[in-house]
């Protein structure tokens, strides 16, 4: 039973990836809207889906920008969670590989890509609203119960086998306060590349799954590895000035049609 104060405690969303490392058959889909992976993926990635139409991009935004199938320790919401102000991103590095260079081109790889994202890689003098923590697979259980300090969650992490992990937390209007992921660096690069996207995606504010959207990263039944053109889209949206945290789904499909509008 949860005490007063416990019920008061800042509630924490902790996403466990279940990423499957297989080739994804995107056979019998319409090949006139595709195109080769970009050059930097993986050698197996998928190729690239490159035009939605209006219903693609609604359903696929509010499936991934509310809701969760994560664990979720404290009270449950579904409204938008994005960050409000510069992001900081600190990289940890502890694993025997170093892949702290190869985080850097992913996340200037959204930074490029995503103008309404406004982020930068701090060193230690600066509090980061990110702390991205690369490790290694044996030190990958460790690790995030170090950070969690939480019975439940590590009674959860016990029963699954996660390369990667994001947790967040979100002030009481939906502002996201901070995030943490955790990357294991010594199950190869197209596992690293894979994890880093579909993390950072999650700790931008995209926390849910969809296991049935063929064109997203964060359908864990695909292997992907790069920016796609979908997710791009959705972060362009979440990021869109008109979309505030804490908005509720209702107010989310209102917007929609003009935000999906005037996206390039
Ligand atoms: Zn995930």
């Amino acid at each position: 039973m949860h005490s007063k104060a416990m019920s008061k405690m800042r509630p924490f969303d902790l996403v466990f990836c279940i990423l499957a490392f297989i080739a994804y058959s995107d056979q019998g889909m319409a090949a006139s809207r595709m195109r080769p992976a970009p050059v930097g993926a993986p050698s197996g990635a998928p190729r690239e889906y490159t035009a939605f139409d209006e219903s693609d991009l609604t359903s696929g935004f509010l499936r991934l920008a509310f809701g969760s199938d994560m664990q979720r320790l404290g009270e449950s919401d579904d409204r938008i969670r994005k960050f409000d102000h510069r992001i900081a991103f600190r990289i940890s590095s502890s694993g025997h590989v170093d892949r702290s260079e190869m985080y850097k081109r992913v996340l200037d790889d959204f930074i490029v890509r995503v103008p309404r994202i406004d982020a930068a890689v701090v060193d230690t003098s600066t509090a980061p609203d990110v702390i991205v923590r690369l490790v290694d697979a044996k030190d990958f259980v460790s690790a995030l119960a170090a950070a969690l300090g939480d019975s439940t969650a590590s009674a959860f992490i016990n029963q699954t086998n996660p390369r990667c992990t994001t947790r967040s937390r979100a002030d009481e209007l939906g502002h996201l306060l901070r995030a943490d992921i955790f990357i294991v660096v010594d199950r190869g690069t197209d596992i690293f590349l894979d994890c880093a996207y579909h993390e950072t995606l999650h700790a931008l504010g995209l926390m849910n799954h969809a296991d049935d959207i063929p064109w997203t990263t964060l359908n864990q039944r695909r292997s992907v590895g790069y920016l796609s053109v979908y997710d791009r889209a959705m972060l362009q949206m979440l990021y869109d000035p008109k979309i505030r945290a804490g908005m509720s789904r209702f107010d989310v499909q209102m917007l929609l049609p003009q935000i999906i509008q005037g996206l390039d």
